[in-house]
């Protein structure tokens, strides 16, 4: 029969072990988050974006109070006010005793019996409110922001949560980014490369010139110093922009450039022979 009864007790009462919170206790409001997509440029160097959000926002009309204006909260009837009651079950070992949440005011001790039209009695309601967020240059995809109290309305005199807004930046066609710096492809001729050129190109600050030292290899880099992304915690300090070098062979050659490579050809396979014959000299 004791084992009856404790494992009575085990299961009877085990599970309700943990203590309901004070419904009546100040409850911070609920956190948010705001998922927002910005272009890569807007990313490099910052802006002032209007978001829009809905959250809680504690009633204006009842001042959160969900009783109707001029009206009050009034004690529970049912609990006297205690926000408890007792509970009695008969079992097959006799009748139990239970103090439970009274379910008239779920545990808050009063009741509306006049509630606010405007939140019907909840004491917040859905608002939608538009926000001025700057956004900081330097900004990566994945990148957070918290601003305090901007989430849900508390309850019970309770502190509003946090908004967080969680950046996507949006991809480029033209720049590569890799954490401060940014690359970008430029394709020149086999010519430029073995003469050197002048090039107007595209940054991040407009147009740029840069120039392709003579003999540059494909896959060579031209680096722009401080033309790359802010550092986000020091906006003064920037990357660089890092030109690729891509040396594009021609696919199709007109007949002057088509005499023109022959040659090339003639004398480049010339300097070759009497290198080889030079060679030939020294090893006999
Ligand atoms: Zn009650
Ligand atoms: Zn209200």
């Amino acid at each position: 029969m004791e084992e009856v009864f404790n494992s009575f007790f085990g299961g009877g009462f085990g599970f309700g072990g943990a203590r309901r919170q004070d419904p009546n206790a100040p409850q911070r409001g609920d956190d948010l988050r705001l998922d927002i997509e910005i272009e890569f440029e807007e990313a490099v160097f910052g802006l002032t974006k209007e978001i829009k959000i809905d959250h809680l926002e504690t009633c204006s009309s009842c001042g959160g109070t969900g009783a109707k204006n001029g009206s009050k909260p009034e004690t529970c009837r049912n609990c006297g006010g205690s926000g408890r009651i007792q509970q009695t079950t008969r079992t097959v070992l006799g009748h139990f005793t239970q103090i439970v949440t009274c379910p008239a005011c779920h545990g808050k001790g009063t009741v509306i019996n006049n509630p606010c039209p405007d939140c019907k009695g909840a004491g917040r309601k859905e608002t939608e409110k538009k926000l001025e967020v700057k956004i900081p240059a330097g900004v990566d995809n994945g990148s957070k922001m918290r601003l305090s109290h901007e989430g849900d309305a508390g309850t019970n005199g309770g502190i509003s949560g946090d908004l967080y807004i969680v950046i996507h930046v949006k991809p480029s066609k033209y720049y590569q980014r890799d954490d401060i710096n940014v690359f970008t492809k430029l394709e020149v001729t086999p010519a430029q490369a073995a003469l050197g050129d002048s090039i107007k190109i595209r940054t991040l600050d407009g147009e740029s010139t840069v120039n392709i030292p003579a003999g540059i290899q494909h896959g060579g880099t031209i680096k722009i110093k401080g033309a790359g992304i802010p550092h986000i915690a020091k906006p003064s300090l920037r990357g660089d922009h890092i030109v690729v070098i891509s040396i594009k062979i021609p696919e199709r050659l007109s007949n002057e450039e088509k005499i023109l490579y022959k040659k090339l050809y003639d004398l480049q396979s010339e300097k070759k022979d009497s290198v080889k014959e030079r060679l030939k000299g020294v090893f006999k």
